[in-house]
């Protein structure tokens, strides 16, 4: 089966055509400044091996992009399949399904409406999400869809770790409690790192660390996520690129009361923050391991925070799954800084944490444990269009 894996974004859309019996992308690409001028289609057909094409052509709107999407999967040259009925089920990215969704599921009228509800927890990424969808269906309406929601793999935490100490009603009435994010590439490693160390995936405790631009970290017991580092928003965790990370609240009210908007704030967090804010450098972990190493200390100071806190949480996960059986590492700087997981990992020996440091400078799906490790290091690259791609066939064939 072929299936259209779809990421729509507000002015952006981003696709691939995965053939999931054999788990091989075909063709992929993105649909940029959609009703901006200036709209173009970026496409690769991986499958004949041809470099990318850009075509420049007005884009009105999300049903403007995925014809121009088909077209392109369809062209006799740059395409991969004869005709649109080729592609047997679309897979789409929905950002937030806050309750309501467990799992992914089929799209079907009830489930439109249940995202709408969700819409408040994520005003700026369901809306385009859902519009992706919506214009999908109009051009495709006889494909299956399924969403495959961000959320969804959080949502087995105990009340315990998704509650925060609020008043009740808060919880009740506005849906206040931790959510979680990244929630699909948690679930591709830590079913890849079962796959990978054998045994019964049922009795695994593995922490996956999805480090990025946006960071976080899961405790994933028995293949269920138990705890996650992100909260009711991705602004919480660990500090990441331009976001803070976890601090005092009050800082918050403080700023306000010194004369600072609610939105200056949120943007100041959000956009200024991080290891960029606190470098002066970049967010770009490249970029602060370079300036570090020509003496600039609030890089280092940037680069220790970061690797401090994930070291924190990969000890407290194991406190909180009773034991530790391997720490996966994956996304932009998991799966390539070996200084920074070397960092993270260093002083965790007592708990049987140790990599070999030649080993972790392998690229790919690695084991990069020392060989008197108790724990496993894994490092594991991430796929979630892989993930929504499977997710999409187990749905579309009922299980
Ligand atoms: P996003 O969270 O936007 O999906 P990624 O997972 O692609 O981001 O991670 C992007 C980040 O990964 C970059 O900002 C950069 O800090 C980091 N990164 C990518 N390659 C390297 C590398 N070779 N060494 C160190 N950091 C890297």
């Amino acid at each position: 089966m072929k299936i259209l894996v779809i990421n729509a974004g507000s002015s952006s859309l981003k696709y691939q055509l995965i053939d999931i019996d054999n788990k091989k992308v075909l063709a992929k690409g993105l649909c940029e400044r959609i009703g901006i001028e200036g709209s173009n289609l970026q496409h690769t057909c991986v499958e004949k091996g041809l470099d990318k094409i850009k075509i420049e052509k007005p884009m009105n709107d999300h049903g403007d992009a995925i014809q121009m999407v088909i077209d392109a999967l369809i062209d006799p040259e740059h395409g991969v399949i004869s005709s649109m009925d080729e592609i047997g089920a679309v897979g789409h990215r929905v950002v937030h399904g806050a309750e309501e969704f467990t799992d992914s599921c089929i799209i079907t009228e009830a489930v439109m409406k249940a995202l709408q509800k969700c819409t408040p927890l994520a005003p700026l990424h369901n809306p385009p999400n859902i519009i992706g969808i919506e214009a999908c269906k109009k051009i495709m309406p006889n494909t299956p869809m399924v969403g495959v929601f961000d959320t969804a793999f959080h949502q087995t935490m105990p009340p315990k770790a998704f509650m925060y100490a609020l008043p009740y009603e808060y919880y009740e009435k506005e849906g206040i409690r931790k959510y979680g994010f990244h929630g699909t590439s948690h679930k591709y490693v830590s079913q890849k790192a079962a796959e990978y160390l054998g045994g019964d995936p049922e009795k695994l405790k593995i922490v996956t660390c999805h480090l990025g631009n946006g960071s976080s970290i899961s405790a994933v017991n028995g293949g269920k996520c138990v705890d996650t580092s992100m909260g009711f928003t991705p602004l919480d965790g660990v500090p990441m690129g331009t976001r803070t990370g976890s601090m005092d609240p009050a800082v918050v009210t403080y700023l306000i009361n010194k004369g600072m908007s609610a939105q200056e704030v949120d943007n100041l967090m959000n956009k200024k923050s991080g290891v960029a804010g606190v470098s002066g450098v970049s967010s770009d972990f490249r970029d602060l391991t370079a300036a570090s190493k020509e003496g600039n200390k609030r890089a280092q100071l940037a680069l220790d925070m970061f690797t401090y806190q994930v070291k924190k949480y990969i000890g407290s996960y194991a406190a909180a799954m009773g034991g530790i059986d391997a720490v996966v590492f994956t996304a932009g700087v998991g799966e390539n800084d070996a200084a920074t997981r070397k960092a993270i990992v260093s002083g965790l020996e007592f708990m049987g944490i140790k990599i070999d440091d030649e080993k972790n400078n392998a690229r790919g799906t690695t084991d990069i444990s020392a060989d008197d490790a108790t724990v496993k290091t894994l490092v594991i690259p991430t796929d979630e269009e892989m993930m929504i791609a499977i997710d999409t066939k187990r749905l579309v064939e009922g299980k």
